[in-house]
């Protein structure tokens, strides 16, 4: 594929030589998303690692929902999961796979850790769980509970599962070493009460186990060969490693750590965006504004523009914030190749042709990509009213304005020149409203035969023949680069109130009509846009801006 630019980094060598060395003749990675949100651009990092390994060495990726906490957990996040994965261009075999899949299993592991006297219950609360923890400098403080007999433990956690104690009554901890320099090894907790039904198991549980016990053991019941996951479980490894060694687990994956990506001028943590659709400072999950992979899609990105950027970002162990700009050109490499090109107006100002034959409509030729004739060509309408964009045109022109002035002629593209003979304007507001012009029947297609230039080339529409739309351009979510930078104060007084404009009287060609929500258009001058999916059966279409078509922000911040 194109974007399998095939980049070297550790996890690669590291999975190289396994395969050198006989350690593993087929690779398994896995996916493991919690179902408690959409997924979001660094998730697509993980999903191209893992997936994209297990491509390369013809292995295997298993999608698995890390389904263990009931209370926050839904059915709608599994859906949105699976097709931002799909949609990535990624498979993952017959069925995904589900945490909750493995209760029965994980609950024999615990009771096996009891009888070998490695996990006890204990019936502190989290609060004294937690003040007994110690420090990075102090040793924790052993559980009163912790030298309860086997017998004694097996009978409370039976009881724990068949729901005779409330929530937080007690809980199953492994008894491995309060002193430890590593506070997860601090006899950390496997399993809660929760008496609330799962998606998936319904009524039958009313303890389940905690991600660090549920993570490792179903890495290793799906034989998972590497297990690939973000730095902030490094510390977490030790315990990974050890439950899959006291228990008769089927294999032992490989815990490797890798940064997460952090995208500047956005927030990315599910926590953070699920305030910011409670709180109604965005629409839903899927607003384009957001990096969610969803809001992204809708927003008119393309999978080729996401894998090329993870693939660009490469991997290490580095944290890094990366910016923004480099996703969105990214997404304009793609484009410029794909995205057939039309002609819109946003801001539109009426032009009437004083010399055009009355209710005479022209046919012009206009290519589809100037750059590849094989996208061809289509008829686009002319007549005696069109619209250009107001920013086209200017009264009080300096010389280097070579655009539309009074007295100045510019190139309509694909059609005529014209020069601007008077300009209307409205009485009250001085706003100017319209602009009577004329135009040279022996410039058609774009050229003077008397080899006369001008500077300028605009888009435009026929009055006649274009379809109102209202168009949607977006900026940056946050004002500044990194939103959550300011301890002080909370992230959402860092929302730019300009991220979303909406223009409601835009012009574009006829053909747009026909536009399918998944198909990004270049309107010439302006950017990229798609039909907006949400927006389609409206009086007006909606058109998402997707992209601008050179980064403004890099002269902003030059400027500066
Ligand atoms: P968030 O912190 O954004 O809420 P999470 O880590 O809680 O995300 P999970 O559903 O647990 O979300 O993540 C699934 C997988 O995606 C994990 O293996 C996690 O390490 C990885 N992942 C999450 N965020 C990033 C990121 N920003 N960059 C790379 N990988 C990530
Ligand atoms: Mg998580």
């Amino acid at each position: 594929m194109e974007d399998q630019e095939k980049k070297r980094h550790f996890i690669k060598s590291i999975i190289q030589e396994d395969i050198n060395t006989g350690k593993h003749e087929t690779i398994v990675t896995r996916f493991p998303p919690e179902p408690n949100g959409f997924l979001h651009i660094g998730h697509a990092k993980s999903i191209c690692l893992n997936f994209g390994m297990a491509e390369e060495f013809q292995g295997q990726c298993n999608l698995r929902f890390d389904d263990t906490n009931p209370a926050k957990e839904e059915q709608k996040y599994v859906e949105s999961i699976e097709e931002d994965v799909k949609w990535l261009g990624f498979e993952w075999g017959e069925t995904a796979f589900h945490a909750s899949d493995y209760f029965d299993t994980l609950y024999d592991f615990a009771v096996d850790l009891i009888k070998q006297g490695k996990a006890f219950v204990c019936s502190l609360s989290g609060d004294e769980i937690r003040q007994q923890r110690g420090t990075l400098t102090e040793p924790g403080r052993k559980s009163p509970h912790r030298q309860r007999t086997v017998a004694e433990n097996l009978d409370l956690f039976t009881r724990m599962k068949n729901g005779e104690f409330n929530d937080g009554e007690h809980v199953l901890r492994a008894k491995i070493d309060m002193a430890s320099p590593n506070i997860n090894m601090r006899d950390p907790v496997l399993y809660r009460i929760k008496r609330m039904d799962h998606p998936r198991t319904g009524d039958k549980w009313c303890i389940y186990p905690m991600y660090d016990f549920t993570h490792c053991l179903s890495d290793a019941l799906e034989g998972i060969t590497h297990s690939l996951c973000t730095l902030e479980f490094q510390d977490h490894r030790a315990l990974y490693d050890w439950i899959i060694e006291q228990v008769d687990a089927p294999c032992h994956p490989r815990q490797i750590e890798f940064a997460r990506m952090n995208l500047n001028y956005t927030v990315m943590s599910k926590r953070k965006i699920q305030k910011l659709v409670q709180e109604n400072y965005i629409e839903s999950w899927d607003d384009p504004r957001l990096p969610t992979i969803a809001g992204l899609r809708r927003r008119g990105y393309t999978p080729g523009a996401i894998r090329k950027f993870c693939s660009t970002i490469g991997v290490s162990k580095k944290e890094s914030r990366i910016d923004i700009g480099l996703l969105e050109s990214c997404l304009r490499e793609d484009l410029n190749d794909r995205a057939p090109r039309v002609m819109g107006v946003i801001n539109p100002l009426k032009v009437v042709i004083e010399n055009w034959p009355e209710h005479q409509t022209e046919e012009l030729d206009a290519w589809n990509h100037p750059q590849k004739p094989e996208m061809g060509k289509r008829k686009i309408l002319f007549s005696g009213t069109i619209f250009i964009e107001k920013e086209d045109f200017m009264e009080n022109a300096p010389k280097k304005f070579f655009r539309l002035a009074p007295g100045r002629e510019v190139r309509l593209r694909y059609a005529y020149f014209i020069t601007c003979n008077q300009v209307i304007k409205d009485e009250t507001t001085g706003e100017v409203i319209e602009l009577r012009c004329s135009y040279d029947p022996a410039t058609r297609g774009g050229d003077a035969p008397d080899g006369r230039k001008v500077k300028g080339t605009l888009h435009w529409v026929s009055a006649e023949h274009c379809i109102p739309a209202e168009v949607h351009l977006y900026d940056r979510l946050f004002l500044s680069e990194n939103p959550e930078g300011a301890a002080d104060k909370d992230f959402t007084g860092n929302i730019n109130p300009e991220s979303l404009v909406k223009l409601d009287h835009a012009k574009l060609e006829k053909g747009l009509a026909a536009a399918e929500t998944s198909k990004v258009f270049q309107f010439e001058r302006l950017g990229y846009f798609c039909l907006d999916s949400k927006h389609t059966s409206g009086e007006k279409p909606v058109f998402n801006r997707t992209v601008t078509l050179r980064d403004t922000w890099a002269k902003v911040k030059k400027k500066n």
